[in-house]
């Protein structure tokens, strides 16, 4: 079995690339991935040591490289993370999130079809659904909740779930689509709300909280992430949408506040900032579908985000180098 997955050095593909070899070492895994500013080869350093693993440095959009690729590797599986992924960005700058998260996913699509590969799958968002009041915790995103996109970013991702549907469709190309909620971990880029949080807090530094702190997120530990796609990929119908998410809803304001505590540094760091534009206010996920396939998650978020911070106080080389610009020197 030969798996190539995309966006293998971003955050929650590298965490796939580490569960993948543990759970599956039989199998010969690829990563493709552009390295922007967001993928990190010292992420994959000892998935790197693996015979198992093998990194090829590219672009998803490059139509010729992937069909290189697929020519010479003939995947059995594809599962596709490569996307920017970072709503702030999507708003300065969209035209990149257009052509990697719809083009780039286009071209896999067009080579899954032309090299006949077994299997596509899709890792996507809950934010395709767009947001929900804050005064109706009752609702929740379920698979059938219209796509109402607020950002670039989410409608970029839409348009990649579409042509995922489309190709399934016209073509009858073996896909499957998971929407996920909000991720926290390891490897997770300090621009993203937990660890940026973390890591500010670690320097003393302010701590930036958009608005009045009051939107809801409905957090997922990493792990817990891979092992749903794991259960899709296994066990999911073929042209299905699956929503993963494990009821953890949190204010931002209120995870922001648990790291603080943690950390044993004071509230007066926080520092709240003009909103972002179009912010969502409330994300929440109904897992009933996926947990039919027999899959839970097994970290709350009251472990898991200790694990995470305990992970980030331990591993500072890692954001350290980051933060100073020096994991880009090999790429
Ligand atoms: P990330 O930004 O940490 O990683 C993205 C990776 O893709 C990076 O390694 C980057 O180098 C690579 N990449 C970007 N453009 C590429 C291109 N054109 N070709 C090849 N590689 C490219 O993102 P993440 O948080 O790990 O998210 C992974 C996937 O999961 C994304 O598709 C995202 O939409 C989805 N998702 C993320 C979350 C979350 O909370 N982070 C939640 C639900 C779904």
């Amino acid at each position: 079995m030969t798996v190539l997955i995309t966006g293998g050095a971003g955050f929650i593909g590298s965490n796939f690339v580490y569960y993948m070899l543990e759970k599956y070492p039989s199998y010969k895994l690829l990563c493709l991935d552009a390295l922007t500013y967001a993928g990190n080869l010292e992420t994959l350093e000892e998935a790197l040591k693996s015979p198992a693993f093998t990194f090829i440095k590219g672009d998803i959009s490059d139509r010729e490289a992937v069909y290189e690729i697929f020519e010479s590797h003939k995947p059995d599986l594809v599962v596709n993370f490569a996307a920017e992924s970072h709503v702030d960005r999507s708003i300065s700058d969209p035209g990149i999130f257009l052509k990697t998260n719809i083009t780039g996913t286009g071209v896999l699509l067009d080579a899954c079809l032309k090299y006949g590969t077994a299997r596509f799958h899709q890792v996507s968002t809950d934010e395709v659904y767009g947001d929900l009041p804050l005064d109706r915790p009752d609702l929740l995103f379920s698979e059938t909740t219209a796509i109402n996109t607020s950002s670039p970013y989410s409608a970029a991702k839409a348009s990649g779930d579409l042509l995922a549907l489309a190709y399934h469709r016209t073509y009858g190309l073996p896909i499957t689509i998971s929407r996920c909620s909000n991720n926290y971990g390891p490897y997770h880029f300090p621009e993203k709300l937990i660890p940026l949080m973390i890591t500010n807090a670690l320097k003393d530094k302010p701590l930036p909280v958009y608005g009045n702190g009051e939107n809801v997120r409905d957090w997922l530990y990493v792990k817990d992430h891979c092992s749903a796609i794991d259960m899709i990929i296994s066990k999911g119908i073929i042209g299905e949408i699956y929503n993963i998410g494990g009821h953890n809803e949190y204010k931002n304001i209120d995870v922001v506040k648990i790291i603080l505590k943690t950390l044993n540094k004071p509230e007066s760091l926080i520092k709240y900032v003009t909103d972002r534009a179009g912010h969502d206010l409330r994300y929440a996920i109904d897992p009933k579908k996926i947990n039919k396939l027999g899959w839970q998650p097994t970290v709350s978020f009251e472990t898991g985000i200790i694990k995470t911070i305990d992970w980030y106080v331990n591993n500072e080389n890692w954001w350290g180098r980051i933060l100073s610009g020096e994991y880009r020197r090999n790429d």
